[in-house]
């Protein structure tokens, strides 16, 4: 059963690729282990932390679209002490809300990492094609230059089966800056984890969504400016985009949705004593 809600006329679903295992002390960065343990789940005996998948389905104006993709069913090399032998569900779990892969209008990466592009291609037959074969997928024109251009960093994360495909079957659309996908479906940039990385913003009839992206991996993320992942690649830049997107989901009361939080990790923020709070929505 999937979680299904209204923001004005706007539908959404999250949905769930399952869940990714990754090393806990890169989730936090410089934050020493001590002050995150008791914030999270619990590791496993590699010390990995099991991050949530929590995709997103939208319906507006006639048009399906799918934020981001998760880890994808092929059989990927992944890099360090990731996980993904519990993830690749999207497909399954879309199908039993009655969507098919052909019924996805577009599909919206927030970035190209592996665990939010690694479901936009599959394998068929002897090839790796399009998982939503009807679909124009939604990409920054500088994420794509930067997952196509990968360097000694960030080669691990940026997997060519997850791309080329794409632009191979000519389903790709570049896109830069703010652009509305659909009615009330923004996506726009919220740089910090990579250069070009994308939050989803949905508005209608005066209520408010965020798709918060990578922006942060943890809900206490969200309350604390200062804690960003060793992955980000602009660790400054990204507590100034927490900083920025979080006052307006405060203002607005949004409806938060995290990516890597247990599903469906719904949320709002709210602050008291000047600090602020995440508390968990239905
Ligand atoms: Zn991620």
């Amino acid at each position: 059963m999937g979680h299904w809600l209204r923001i004005g006329e706007i539908e959404l679903l999250v949905v769930s690729d399952g869940v990714l295992r990754q090393d806990a002390g890169a989730v936090f960065g410089l934050v020493p282990r001590i002050m995150w343990e008791r914030y999270v789940p619990q590791l496993d005996d590699k010390y990995r932390l099991p991050l949530g998948l929590n995709m997103l389905l939208i319906r507006s104006g006639g048009k399906t679209i799918l934020v981001d993709t998760g880890c994808g069913a092929k059989d990927s090399k992944m890099p360090g002490a990731v996980s993904t032998a519990e993830s690749g569900k999207l497909v399954e779990n879309l199908a039993a809300e009655g969507v098919q892969p052909g019924d996805i209008d577009i599909v919206a990466n927030t970035h190209l990492h592996f665990d939010h592009a690694g479901g936009n291609t599959a394998t068929g037959g002897d090839r790796v094609v399009p998982t939503f074969p009807n679909a124009r997928y939604l990409i920054q024109e500088g994420e794509w230059q930067a997952a196509t251009h990968p360097n000694e960093r960030t080669r691990g994360t940026y997997l060519e089966e997850n791309l080329a495909p794409i632009e191979d079957a000519k389903q790709l659309d570049l896109v830069r800056g703010e652009v509305e996908i659909a009615s009330g479906v923004r996506m726009v940039p919220a740089p910090g984890h990579t250069e070009d990385h994308c939050v989803v913003e949905i508005e209608s009839g005066g209520d408010y969504a965020l798709y918060v992206g990578e922006m942060a991996q943890q809900p206490v993320m969200l309350e604390r400016l200062a804690w960003v992942s060793a992955f980000d690649i602009l660790p400054m830049v990204s507590i100034e985009t927490k900083r920025r997107f979080t006052e307006k989901a405060i203002e607005k009361r949004a409806l938060l949705i995290s990516v890597h939080a247990d599903y469906p990790g719904l949320g709002r923020l709210t602050t008291a004593n000047s600090k602020r709070r995440w508390e968990p929505a239905e």
